[in-house]
C-alpha cells in the first residue's frame, strides 16, 4: 500500500489527508500546528513529530502550504534531505511559477521525481475528494502522479512541464476574477435599468455573456443555482485568496513580459474591497462594491 506523507494540514490538506488516509494508505501526518495534527489523526492519520519523521519512510510526499516562501524551505531543508530517493514529491500548493520551477529543479538534482500539482475547487471539495489538479511534471511521470492524487481527485490533467500546474492556475484564476468583476457590473447595470436580476440571469446565461461567474456562480442572492451570495457571501472562495492568485498573476505576468491590463484591474479592485475590511468574504460579494452598497456587507 502507498505510503503517504503529507504535510500541511491546513484548510485545504487537513481534507486531502483525510481522503487518503480513507483510501486505505497509510498517512504519516506532519503541521506546525498541533492542532492539525490532531484533526489529522481524528480523521486515519497517524502524527509525525517533524517533517523528516513525515517523509522517512514515505512512497508519497504530498505537500500543501501556504506561498513560495514555504514551499522553498521545507523542500530544500527537509524534504530534499530526509525522503527516500524513490519517493514522488507532490506540491499542490499554489505558488509563483519561479518557485515551483526552482523546487523542481533542486529536487531533480537531488535524483527525486517532483510534480507542481496545484487545485482548482475549496475547501468542501477537499473534504469530499473532488479536487481538480492541474499537474506540471515530465511526461512519464504523470500516471504515478495521477494514481497517487487519485483519493482527492474529480479530474486531473497534465498541464505540461514542471511549473505549467502552477501557471494554468493562475491563469484560470485571473480569468475567473475578471469574469466575476464583468458579472457583478453586468448585474448591477441591470439593476440601475430596471432590469429584475432574474430574467437577465435566465437571458445572460443563454447568450453570448455566459460564464460560469454567470451560470454556476451568480454573484446575486437567489438568482440562479445556490451560491454563497445566498449565504451573505460566507463560505466559497475568499476574497483574499483570490487576491493572492491575482497578484501571483500579476508578478508572473511581469516577468514574463505580458501584457494583463484586465488582471491588473481585477487585482486593483479586489485589493480596495479587502481594504474596505471584506478579505473573508466570498469573492462574489464585490458586486457589493459594484452597486455602491458596501455598507450593507458586514466586515469578514
Ligand atoms: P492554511 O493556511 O489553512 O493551511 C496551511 C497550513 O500549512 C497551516 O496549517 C500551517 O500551519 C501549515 N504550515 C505552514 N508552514 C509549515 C511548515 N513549515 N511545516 C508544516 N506545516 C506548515 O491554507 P489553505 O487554505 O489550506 O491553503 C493551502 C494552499 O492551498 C495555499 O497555497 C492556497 O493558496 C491553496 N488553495 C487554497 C484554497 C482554499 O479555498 N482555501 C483553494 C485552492 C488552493
Amino acid at each position: 500500500m502507498t505510503r503517504i506523507a503529507f504535510i500541511g494540514l491546513g484548510n485545504m490538506g487537513g481534507g486531502m489527508a483525510a481522503n487518503q488516509a480513507r483510501a486505505g494508505r497509510p498517512v504519516m501526518a506532519f503541521d506546525l500546528s498541533a492542532q492539525a495534527v490532531e484533526r489529522a489523526v481524528a480523521a486515519g492519520c497517524q502524527a509525525a513529530g517533524s517533517v523528516a519523521e513525515a517523509v522517512a519512510q514515505a512512497d508519497v510526499v504530498i505537500t500543501m502550504l501556504p506561498a513560495g516562501p514555504h514551499v522553498r524551505g521545507v523542500y530544500a531543508e527537509q524534504i530534499l534531505v530526509h525522503a527516500l530517493k524513490s519517493a514522488l514529491l507532490l506540491d499542490c500548493s499554489t505558488i509563483d511559477v519561479e518557485s515551483a520551477r526552482a523546487v523542481a529543479a533542486q529536487a531533480r538534482a537531488a535524483g527525486f521525481r517532483f510534480a507542481d500539482a496545484p487545485v482548482s475547487g475549496g475547501i468542501m471539495a477537499a473534504e469530499a475528494g473532488t479536487l481538480a489538479f492541474m499537474v506540471g511534471c515530465d511526461a512519464a511521470d504523470f500516471p504515478d502522479v495521477e494514481a497517487a492524487l487519485a483519493p482527492m481527485s474529480r479530474v486531473t490533467i497534465h498541464a505540461g512541464e514542471h511549473g505549467a500546474g502552477q501557471a494554468a492556475k493562475i491563469c484560470n484564476n485571473m480569468l475567473l476574477g475578471i469574469s466575476m468583476i464583468g458579472t457583478c457590473e453586468a448585474f448591477a447595470l441591470a439593476e440601475k435599468l430596471g432590469l429584475a436580476a432574474d430574467r437577465f440571469f435566465e437571458i445572460a446565461s443563454k447568450s453570448s455573456g455566459q460564464c460560469w461567474s454567470v451560470s454556476t456562480y451568480c454573484p446575486v442572492p437567489g438568482v440562479g443555482p445556490s451560491t454563497p451570495a445566498d449565504r451573505g457571501y460566507e463560505g466559497g472562495f475568499a476574497t483574499a485568496m483570490m487576491l493572492k492568485d491575482l497578484k501571483l498573476a500579476q508578478e508572473a505576468a511581469a516577468r514574463a513580459g505580458a501584457a494583463t491590463p484586465m488582471g491588473a484591474q481585477a487585482e486593483a479592485l479586489y485589493a480596495l474591497f479587502e481594504a474596505n475590511g471584506f478579505g473573508g468574504k466570498d469573492f462574489s460579494a464585490i458586486i457589493e462594491l459594484m452597486r455602491g452598497r458596501l455598507d450593507t456587507l458586514q466586515a469578514g
